[in-house]
């Protein structure tokens, strides 16, 4: 049972009431980072990032458009028909970082936001600037590609940012009224069809939790069993799979047609089943999640391996050069993760949030926080006509220096901002007889229990670089409570103590050290997690990368990056062997500090296959290996000084006894 039960400064999800959620989240300010890697994360995303976007939708023509919907601009419209999304979601980003830090700058660059929005807004409630500024400003004509209840997602989630972070109803007072307008247009009486880019679904069950109106969770709902009908048509030659229409939710039995719309469908579904518990579509859910993990995933936690059509490919179809892998993808994921692990309480969940966190989504942002990937390959033969956004190629031969500062299609660089300005949200849960403690950071984190008892626990971690975690308790009752640590998939060999006492009997339960007892202010608990780098291989079965390894250190996944090896170009040629030790050493000047992997290997000699592409296997081709050390920096951190060659897959040296030919 629950005692204190409070909506209002929750973060992005508030399964505080959910009945379906074994855990329930924290308040958005029971979590505060301290000093440390994600700190410095979220000064660069706030000091930098979020008025670097706002000076691009200013660029992009993104107020001018609320403002021509307004009637106070003459012009035209500008972009794509979701531009007024990236307003909704930097907007979103603006309310976490403010909830975490107050600023009058962003709040004015804020607040004069929405205003427009305000101005924009239709007597009705109907708000779209795209639809408004149209010859004939028709609303749902076009429910395939017109995104309209997409944005209306993404501003009902900057709306209840707001309320959350800042107790501010301006944005929810607008996002009600225009949600209650999409109550009385769609329905089983009424306007049959849902929106070709799932988002409103975890939208609407948001503003349901918040402002506790069963017709938002009801909305939600009838939006997901709209799905499966094949009435969406698909998009160019993509079939209905990529507009999620392709199969009803319940029978979903893999991921198929453009990630993110498949993430994001997942989170709302999985929302609606933290509300209704109905099985279904959880049991649906971990079908889909089993399929991704089991054959769609990246060891970077990408997801969508193809450029056509944003979509997932066939099962073990992960080429590491031609990964699309959309930052927004791994957003999504991250986002479906959490409510998975909110739903069912397993580590494996957690697990799949860190690999796209320190992966996939950290190397979208550069280190500058003013430039952004799109697409995240796993591999960079050489930096030519590298594409890197949805857009088309231009045609035009380039070569990149650097990520682009903003794309046409500017979904990824608002998503990240808004993830890494509510990061602390994720780090931990409570159940009223414990917290549970998922992400590791320097923190002070406190909550009230069922029995009453205020806890206050104080987290200290060199994490992601060391695997040490301090936890002293601050604060406590009389009353017996448990504290629950994950040990991540990665974790070798995890040794406890409490006080100094090596403590050797340990409960673990869906991945988590459950550490109950009567705790008293100053206890400490260090839990030693074990980080020595490994070498990884992948299931034979993803034959684009067998026979290669990659190199992990506890959460983050390592690449070869050109610049950093001691002969240049030729990344091709690199053979890494696995009987050499790997050594780790910290770089406080390198790409703002980072653990620097070095491994023993070769080069091929490539000479010697004298210019042919392909030879009989038998045909004994000589040459001399040059032995190497080989230079391996985080993945997140590849592309910030040039982009050039790059690899995460290294072919493994084959070790030459004289029976075989060697294709030196
Ligand atoms: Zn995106």
């Amino acid at each position: 049972m629950l005692t204190h039960v409070e909506n209002v400064g929750s973060g992005p999800v508030d399964t505080s009431q959910s009945p379906f959620a074994p855990w329930k989240t924290m308040g958005f300010r029971d979590v505060s980072f301290k000093e440390g890697f994600w700190t410095k994360k979220q000064e660069v995303n706030g000091r930098t990032s979020l008025y670097f976007g706002y000076e691009m939708l200013v660029k992009a023509g993104n107020f001018d458009n609320l403002r021509l919907a307004a009637g106070s601009f003459q012009g035209t419209y500008h972009g794509y028909v979701f531009q007024d999304s990236d307003i909704y979601k930097w907007l979103e980003a603006v309310a976490w970082e403010l909830g975490r830090k107050p600023n009058r700058d962003l709040t004015a660059l804020a607040d004069q936001a929405i205003s427009l929005i305000a101005a924009a807004q239709l007597p009705n409630g109907y708000i779209n600037s795209y639809v408004q500024t149209r010859e004939s400003p028709e609303p749902w004509l076009d429910l395939e590609n017109g995104h309209e209840l997409y944005c209306a997602g993404h501003l009902f989630q900057a709306a209840v940012a707001f309320r959350r972070a800042l107790g501010d109803w301006r944005l929810y007072n607008i996002a009600c009224r225009f949600a209650d307008h999409i109550c009385s247009v769609f329905g089983t009486e009424k306007r049959l069809g849902t929106c070709g880019h799932p988002e409103v679904e975890m939208a609407l069950v948001e503003l349901y939790r918040l402002s506790g109106e069963t017709r938002y969770l009801d909305l939600a709902k009838f939006f997901i069993d709209q799905r499966g009908q094949k009435k969406l048509k698909g998009h160019r030659s993509y079939g209905p799979e990529y507009h999620q229409d392709h199969v009803p939710v319940r029978q979903i039995r893999e991921a198929a047609g453009h990630a993110v719309r498949q993430l994001y469908l997942a989170s709302g579904v999985t929302d609606l089943f933290l509300e209704t518990g109905e099985k279904a579509l959880l049991e649906a859910m971990l079908r889909l999640s089993k399929d991704i993990t089991g054959t769609k995933l990246y060891i970077t936690g990408g997801v969508g391996s193809r450029f056509d059509g944003e979509a997932f490919g066939d099962p073990y179809e992960l080429p590491a050069d031609q990964a699309y892998c959309e930052t927004c993808a791994a957003v999504g994921s991250f986002m479906w993760n959490w409510r998975l692990l909110l739903a069912t309480g397993e580590s494996r969940y957690a697990d799949q949030m860190e690999r796209a966190l320190y992966n996939n989504i950290l190397a979208a942002p550069a280190l500058d926080g003013r430039h952004y990937f799109y697409t995240n390959p796993l591999m960079v033969r050489q930096a030519k006509d590298l594409r890197l956004s949805a857009e088309e190629p231009s045609g035009e031969s380039s070569i990149l220096k650097q990520r682009p500062e903003w794309h046409d299609c500017a979904c990824c660089p608002p998503n990240v901002m808004r993830l890494f300005a509510s990061f602390a949200h994720y780090l931990s849960t409570h159940t009223g007889e414990g917290i549970q403690i998922h992400h590791y950071a320097s923190a002070e984190l406190g909550c009230d229990l069922a029995s009453g008892q205020r806890v206050k626990l104080n987290l200290t971690t060199e994490y992601p670089w060391q695997g040490k975690i301090r936890l002293e308790v601050l604060e406590s009752g009389q009353a017996l409570w448990a504290v629950s640590l994950r040990i991540p998939e990665w974790s070798q060999n995890p040794t406890l103590s409490i006080n100094g006492k090596i403590i050797k009997e340990r409960r673990l339960e869906k991945g988590y050290l459950v550490l109950e007892r009567a705790w008293q202010a100053r206890d400490v608990v260090e839990l030693e997690l074990g980080m020595e780098p490994v070498l990884v291989v992948s299931n034979p079965r993803l034959d684009a990368v067998r026979g290669c390894l990659a190199i992990q250190r506890g959460p983050i996944v390592y690449c070869l990056e050109d610049i950093d090896q001691e002969v240049k170009g030729r990344l091709l040629d690199v053979e890494i062997d696995k009987n050499r030790p790997l050594i780790t050493r910290w770089e406080a000047d390198l790409l703002n500090g980072v653990m620097v992997v070095e491994a023993g290997g070769q080069f091929r000699d490539v000479e010697a296959w004298c210019d042919h592409l392909y030879r009989p296997a038998t045909f004994p081709v000589q040459g001399t290996a040059q032995p190497a050390r080989l230079i391996a920096i985080p993945y997140y951190a590849w592309g910030n000084r040039e982009i050039g060659g790059m690899r995460v897959w290294i072919p493994e040296k084959k070790s030459y006894d004289g029976s075989e030919p060697y294709h030196g």
